[in-house]
């Protein structure tokens, strides 16, 4: 397993709902430019990138104005799909100013007990990065019932690591890292820049959730660390605020928290 992240050659980067939209649901603009932006660059410097989006329902839920995001399964289901589409037009319009090609991969839970379904899914991936294209992948939502209810992108990007032999897992959200109190009650509290092993300490400094758009929260960001290293790949848990920061960890500066 690769120690720093610089070693890194193919990366997942999980980009979360709260970093891709505003409180308002839309687009955040400035900042899906600069991400895409920087993934294009390391692409360039020769690295295999994969991307795995939330924000297909938060996204949606921006589109059609709605007031908050819905309860039921069905307004959800909808919203993703209203989402999805827009999120893809997005990826497409900006990779492409950068000569890259982006192809949509939408997965359910399913694929991981299906020997058959993970066989196709691994030989999707192979080609697409053997073509050379960015693969942004999500959940199927509209059709995934669970995975709306339970499901999370956290652990659908650690997934999408192993089955594609990923030497890193990146987790942008909207907070630098892991801290060892929670940093939005106690401001004196500190981020963790390394943490070698998921221990019981680790899971508990994790309580708690995220945002009103996305689904996630820090708890399936250890569970999908987790998952990384069992599969043998450190996460790197970081702002996705300022893309940039991206350049940072990949020239092997310390950004975030890195786990494994
Ligand atoms: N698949 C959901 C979406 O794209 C998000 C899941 C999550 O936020 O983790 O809206």
């Amino acid at each position: 397993m690769i120690q720093n992240a610089s070693e890194a050659n193919r990366i997942v980067i999980k980009v979360g709902t709260s970093t891709l939209a505003h409180k308002t649901g839309l687009m955040n603009i400035q900042r899906v430019e600069k991400l895409v932006k920087v993934l294009s660059d390391l692409k360039n410097a020769g690295r295999e990138i994969i991307l795995v989006s939330s924000g297909a329902i938060g996204v949606g839920v921006g589109k059609m104005g709605l007031k908050e995001r819905p309860t039921d399964t069905p307004a959800k289901q909808a919203c993703a799909a209203i989402g999805q589409c827009e999120l893809m037009y997005c990826y497409d319009k900006y990779f492409s100013e950068y000569n890259h090609t982006v192809a949509q991969v939408l997965l359910t839970r399913d694929i991981v007990d299906s020997p058959n379904r993970k066989d196709n899914v691994i030989n999707t991936f192979q080609n697409l990065l053997h073509m050379g294209v960015i693969p942004v992948v999500n959940e199927n939502d509209t059709v995934s019932v669970e995975e709306i209810e339970f499901g999370d992108n956290d652990t659908l990007s650690a997934i999408v690591g192993a089955l594609t032999g990923a030497d890193l897992l990146v987790i942008l959200t909207d907070i630098d890292g892991v801290y060892d109190e929670n940093p939005r009650v106690n401001p004196a509290a500190k981020m963790i820049p390394r943490i070698p092993a998921i221990t019981d300490e680790v899971r508990a400094l994790a309580g708690g959730n995220g945002t009103g758009l996305g689904t996630g929260g820090m708890i399936t960001k250890i569970s999908a660390a987790q998952i990384g290293l069992e599969a043998g790949f450190p996460t790197v848990i970081m702002n996705g605020a300022r893309p940039d920061a991206l350049y940072d960890l990949m020239d092997g500066k310390q950004i975030g928290t890195f786990i494994g």
